[in-house]
């Protein structure tokens, strides 16, 4: 399978890693510090195009292939992975759209969020369902010409200067996973309540809102998909949202690795830079290692995803992975600066806060490896 990037492509991540190393790595810790949100700040990435990644040209986007994408995500999350979170929600939502939204709404709303600089958001978690999203209890009423919306929502992504959602919910009384629909949502109504969840351990500058629904209305023609078929939409989002967050995973990694290596390189211990003892450098193979093995998770995810083939169980091997391993790396990179590895005045700090979210959300690790292991006895059993 190719893995390689065309001169475009690999131009265009080239332009992102120099935009997001110069410009976002002193913002993002601000960010981090106030906890204050990036979404004020992304001007300049929707004049780069980068807000419309996942968007067809013909709705003013750069129609970017999955693998490339994935490099773009990974390249923001190693200067900011609060950006490159805020970046990821916003292109599966504009994939969702494009890829279930009738075409009279589709063009329309997927050019606002190309380049109208409105952002997007993902609302399926709620507070007593997040593992078992078909638990959902938001009730979507039928009314004339559309639908009416009430209930609450938990830990939505962009979901304070999201403009258009989309939005998990029942739709009949039968009360079981044939009972859900997906939504679009317009959040700019009466009836939308948002209030902004503080005291995040890590990736403080994306957003994160609990969303209150009360007799909010969406017109018929906003149902993705048919009605009932909520759950497949959500599902099949995730299976794309989850190369994101492992290529995000693999960018806060290598931020971590970088880190480690300059400052073991700097560092004296016993008369020595401690990059010359052995226990160090095991922790920078094992690290650079596990990037690598990561990377190719993700690619291999995406390559899947982009010539149309089940891709599924590579996504969830990819998250579970990636996320896992930026973790026990960014334990290794705050490791190798010991004690100024635990205060702010690194960046390690900061990067092993962030790291612990990536194998939380769009399905926790227990749940990859329950897709990865449903995959695994279907193909036992079928042999
Ligand atoms: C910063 C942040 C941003 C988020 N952004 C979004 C967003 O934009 N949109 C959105 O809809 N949601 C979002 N989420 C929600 C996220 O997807 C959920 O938190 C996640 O799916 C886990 O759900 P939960 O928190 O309810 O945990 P629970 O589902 O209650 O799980 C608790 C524990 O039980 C385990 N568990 C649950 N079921 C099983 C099982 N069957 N087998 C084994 N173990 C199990 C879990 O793995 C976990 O360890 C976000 C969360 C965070 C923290």
């Amino acid at each position: 399978m190719a893995t390689t990037l065309s001169d475009d492509h690999q131009l265009l991540i080239d332009a992102v890693r120099d935009y997001a190393r110069a410009e976002l790595i002193s913002r993002d810790a601000e960010w981090d510090r106030t906890e204050s949100s990036c979404c004020a700040d992304l001007t300049q990435l929707y004049e780069m195009g980068l807000m419309a990644l996942r968007v067809p040209e013909s709705d003013g986007g750069l129609a970017c292939p999955m693998l490339p994408y994935a490099h773009i995500i990974r390249e923001l999350a190693y200067a900011s992975p609060a950006v490159a979170v805020t970046v990821a929600v916003h292109s599966m939502v504009c994939e969702v759209i494009r890829m279930f939204a009738d075409e009279s709404v589709r063009d329309k709303i997927l050019s606002s969020l190309a380049m109208g600089g409105h952002l997007s958001a993902f609302a399926i978690s709620e507070a007593n369902s997040g593992s078992d999203p078909a638990a959902a209890r938001t009730r979507a009423e039928k009314v004339d010409g559309g639908w009416r919306l009430n209930g609450t929502k938990m830990w939505v992504t962009n979901g304070i200067a999201g403009r258009w959602f989309i939005v998990l919910a029942r739709t009949s009384r039968r009360e079981d996973e044939r009972d859900l629909s997906m939504l679009l949502m317009d959040a700019e109504q009466d009836g939308v309540t948002r209030r902004a969840i503080h005291g995040k351990m890590g990736i403080r500058g994306s957003e994160t809102a609990e969303l209150s629904l009360e007799d909010v209305f969406v017109p018929d023609e906003h149902m993705l998909g048919r009605p009932g078929q909520g759950l497949n939409v959500a599902l099949s989002a995730l299976d794309g949202g989850r190369i994101g967050i492992a290529a995000q995973a693999v960018g806060i990694a290598e931020a971590c690795l970088d880190a480690m290596v300059s400052y073991s390189r700097e560092r004296e211990q016993f008369k020595r830079p401690i990059s010359k003892f052995e226990a160090i450098q095991w922790m920078i193979a094992d690290s650079q290692t596990e990037i690598a093995a990561a990377t190719l998770l993700f690619e291999r995810a995406a390559e899947l995803k982009e010539s149309g083939q089940p891709f599924t169980s590579e996504s969830a091997m990819a998250k579970l992975y990636a996320s896992e391993m930026a973790n026990r790396v960014a334990y290794r990179a705050v490791q190798v600066h010991g004690g100024y590895g635990f205060v702010n005045e690194f960046r390690v700090e900061q990067l092993y806060r962030d790291a612990r979210v990536t194998t939380i959300y769009e399905g926790t690790s227990e749940i990859q490896r329950y897709v990865i292991a449903r995959e695994v006895l279907r193909k036992f059993d079928e042999a």
